[in-house]
Formats: structure tokens, sequence, C-alpha cells
């Protein structure tokens, strides 16, 4: 928590939020109540009915004008996120632009993947026509976490948009002021209605629209969050997506090119200040390679500043978890051979490479969020599957190698970049979440948009068949020329 609510005085409660590069404030924002919550799920339900009847192609005008209002007003919204996160200009405008992507997909897809269309009806249902269409659910809650302020959400928004959803969104109590602004892009395309929904406050906040009866909750934070929500949400049989934290393992094989994944290894550790839930947390190289690899991570994130080439912890407290992590894994004869203990200063944190940590700790099976990356040889690829997979969570992974598919394969997770890093959150095509503690469901790609639906299942009947078997009409010959059938289609 940034800052504490401060009552007005017209007894209205507001919080601020803060530049963590300078702890100056950027903004106030109000603490929306329970009833506040309810009041825009209503709001959100009558312009979710006026969104509804546009149909697809009155959805998708708007949604791309959206997109263009959004990369027209660009370094006004990386100002923002760079403001209340921390992170680089640079790193906040690759984050809108993801974002961009990813809303012309779904705006361009989703009468493709969710409008009416036939199925085949079956031997039984010969005299049926079959039809079948996603419909939107009505209103749904996004709730969104810090690191990605626009990247994380929009990847519900967007998505639950296309689908003819309105949404109201709760971001989070470190970046409200990105959710403002972004809800003011959207009303700068489509004026007629607010569309999005913003509230803000802290946890309180987010718990009341988990209660306030919207058609789904799509969360994305931490797993303890998360399920805090499952479980309010169980009150009312309120659907949830999950997306929560990872672990995520890089694999460096034998025939790996060393110098990108080493390259890999380091941007995705430390981009961002290791603040990715997708990032690279641990490395697990194979034994032959292992010297050099490790010689060429060193030397990349010796390179690398504080404050130049990622911000600070945009949650000052992670720098605790970052320092308890460090600590474990040298006390536990770990090496630190770049950084260690004396890298974390307050908030700002510089790069830590650590070697042959143990495998039970912390700095091994919880989440770091930290510029941290472990570094472990394996003797073969095979092992290094085996370790990957050793944790609860399972959100993505990457693998360098020549057989990288087919070690893909092997890991228990819902995403995986083969010789790259991160590269499948780019691809809107493809569907993104985890498994286990990372949580389930999936934004992105046509899962992305089916998510935020309900399948409707038409079958209109053309003609009345000759052997009427659903009508207290029917026969005992009906019934054997039925069986008859199916012996011979079926038991054969
Ligand atoms: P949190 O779990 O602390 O918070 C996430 C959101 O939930 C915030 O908006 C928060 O509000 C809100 N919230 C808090 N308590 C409740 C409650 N009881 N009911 C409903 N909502 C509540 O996560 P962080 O913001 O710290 O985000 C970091 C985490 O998110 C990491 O674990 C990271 O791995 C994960 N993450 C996962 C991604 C994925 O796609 N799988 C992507 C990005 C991040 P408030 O901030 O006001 O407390």
């Amino acid at each position: 928590m940034t800052s504490s609510p401060v009552v007005s005085a017209v007894g209205e409660t507001t919080f601020d939020s803060l530049d963590p590069r300078t702890g100056e404030v950027v903004g106030s924002h109000p603490v929306h109540s329970e009833a506040d919550v309810r009041a825009a799920v209503g709001r959100a339900e009558e312009a979710a009915r006026w969104w509804r009847g546009l149909g697809f192609a009155g959805r998708r005008t708007r949604l791309l004008d959206w997109k263009k209002v959004l990369v027209n007003r660009l370094d006004e919204v990386a100002e923002v996120i760079a403001a209340e996160t921390g992170k680089p200009l640079d790193d906040a405008r690759l984050e809108l632009v993801l974002a961009v992507d990813h809303l012309d997909w779904a705006a361009k897809h989703a009468e493709r993947t969710l409008g009416r269309r036939k199925v085949a009806s079956g031997m039984l249902g010969a005299n049926q026509a079959a039809t079948l269409r996603y419909a939107p659910l009505g209103v749904v809650g996004v709730i969104g976490p810090w690191n990605y302020p626009v990247f994380t959400p929009m990847g519900s928004i967007s998505y639950a948009l296309a689908a003819g959803n309105a949404v109201v969104f709760k971001p989070s109590e470190l970046t409200p002021g990105v959710g403002a602004v972004l809800a003011s892009t959207l009303r700068d395309a489509v004026p007629e209605r607010d569309l999005v929904e913003v509230v803000t406050g802290f946890g309180e906040t987010g718990a009341a629209l988990c209660r306030a009866g919207v058609g789904k909750i799509a969360f994305t934070g931490s797993t303890g969050t998360g399920r805090r929500v499952m479980a309010a949400c169980a009150e009312t049989l309120t659907p949830v997506l999950i997306e929560c934290g990872g672990k995520d393992a890089l694999i460096v094989d034998a025939s790996a090119d060393l110098e990108a994944a080493a390259d890999a290894a380091v941007w995705g550790g430390m981009a961002n200040a290791g603040q990715t839930c997708v990032g690279v947390e641990r490395v697990y190289v194979v034994e032959s390679v292992a010297d050099e690899f490790t010689a060429q991570v060193v030397a990349k994130a010796r390179g690398l500043t504080a404050g130049t080439d990622f911000g600070p912890m945009t949650m000052a407290s992670q720098s605790e978890i970052v320092r308890r992590h460090v600590a474990d894994a040298v006390a536990r004869g770990g090496r630190a051979v770049v950084g260690g203990q004396e890298s974390i200063r307050g908030s700002v944190v510089e790069p830590v490479v650590l070697l042959d940590v143990p495998e039970d700790s912390s700095a091994v099976t919880e989440e770091t969020f930290g510029p941290v990356i472990v570094v472990n040889r394996v003797p073969d690829a095979a092992e290094a599957v085996r370790r990957a997979n050793a944790t609860g969570y399972g959100l993505g992974a990457s693998v360098f190698s020549k057989d990288g598919e087919q070690l893909a394969e092997s890991l228990r997770c819902g995403m995986v970049s083969v010789n790259g890093v991160i590269s499948f959150a780019g691809i809107p095509a493809l569907p993104f979440g985890g498994v286990g503690d990372s949580g389930f469901g999936r934004i992105h790609g046509e899962d992305g948009l089916r998510e935020f639906t309900r399948a409707q299942a038409v079958a209109r009947q053309r003609f009345a068949l000759p052997v009427p078997v659903t009508s207290f009409r029917r026969t005992a010959a009906n019934m054997r020329t039925m069986v008859g059938l199916v012996k011979a289609r079926h038991g054969r």
C-alpha cells in the first residue's frame, strides 16, 4: 500500500498514487465504496446493452477507433505508466505497443471466433440444423496488477469488449492513474457510453467488485489474492479467470545459441526490475555449456544499472522479499557472482546473479519478482525439464535448444518460448495463462475471446423424424430401428 486514505472536507475518501522513483505524488483518486462499485456495475450493464446491440461490425469499428486514439496518445499514456511504476519510458511504450496489437487482433477476430456458425448435426440429429454462437456475459469485472498496468488488464479488457461486454476495471492501488487515462482514451473514441468504468481504491474495492454481480471476474495478481478472489466469487457463483504469478524457468541445452540464450536470460530476468509474471527466475543450463553460458550472463548483467536500464521496485516492500531470497540462497551455499545482498538499497535493486543454488531454497521455490537470476547446472535437458516442472507454479518457460518444440511438450506450463523469451505474449493469436498456482483460464487469442462469453447452442428442427424416439408416440418397432442403426454405425 503506497498511502493511507485521506478523508476530504466534503467527506469523500481519496488516496494518492506516488512516483516510486521520487516519492512525489502523481495523482489523487477516490476510494470507491461497495455502493460506488455497485453503481458502476449498474451503469456498465446499461452500456453493455447498447454495446451488444451494435453487433460485431459496430464494435469492431469503434475498437479500431480506440486503437488509433491509443496510438496517437501513446506518449501521454506511457508517461503515466512510467510515473506510477517507475519503469523507463521506453518500457512503458513497449507495453502499450503490445496492448495495441492485441486490441487490433481482438477487434478483427471476434466475429469469426464468436459469431453464429453451423456445426454438424450428427446421425441422431439428421433432421436438425445445429448452430453455435458465443454470447457476451454482460459486464466483466477486471482486477489488475501494477507491474504491467496496461498490457495485463488490456489482455482481458480488449477481448471482453470485442466479445460484446462492458467492463468495470479496478486497477492496482499503485497505478490508478493508468486506469483513469486508459478509460479516457476509450471515451475519446466511443463517447456515447462509458464502456470501461474505472473504480479505484484498495483491496476492499476489488473485493466489492467480486460481490457486485458481474458476469465474470478476470483477476490478475498474486496467487494469495487470487485465492481470496475465487472464494469471494464462489458465494455468488460468479465465474473467474485467474492469472497469477510464476517461477518461470529458462532451459539451455547443449545445442543452444549461447549468446542468444544469455541475452534472453538477462532480459527476461532483469527487464522491468524482474517484476514480470512471465519473467525468467530460474535458469537450468546443461553442464557441457554451463561455463561459457554463465560467463556471458555475468558479463551482460554487470553491464546493467538500476535506474537506467530498469526502474526501482514499484512496490518498495518487494525489496525485502528479494533480500530474503538472496540471503537464503547464499546461506545455503549458492554463490553470488553478480551483486549480492549489497545490491539491495531501499527500493533500488541492482542485478544479482546466483549460481548453484539449492533447489529447496526460497530463491528457487518462491516468486522473487526482482532483478535476480538463479543459474543451476544440470547433466542434461531431461533433468532441466524435471526441475523446471518441480514447482507449484506453471505459467511460462523458455527453451534454447535445437529440440525446443519437443522439450516444450514436456513442460507443465501454459506458454513456452523456443529460442526466445516471453515471445508468446506478443503474439495475439496465442492464448496466455497458466496452470496450478499460476491460475487458470486464458486471455489472448480465440480462447481469450471465448473466455468472456457463454456458448449458446441452437438446434432447429427442419423436419420430423420418421422414427419418433423422443415422443410418447414411439413404438417398440421405432426403438428396434434406432438400435439397429446405432449398431450398424457404432458397433462394428
Ligand atoms: P495483488 O494480488 O497484490 O493485487 C492484484 C489486484 O487485486 C490489485 O488490483 C489489488 O488491489 C486487488 N486486490 C487485493 N486484494 C483484493 C481482494 N481481497 N479482492 C479483490 N481484489 C483484491 O498483486 P500485485 O498487484 O502485487 O501484482 C503482482 C502479482 O501479479 C505477481 O504475483 C505477478 O506474478 C502477478 N501477475 C500475473 C500476471 C499473469 O498474467 N499471470 C501478469 C502480471 C502480474 P490493490 O492493489 O488496491 O491492493
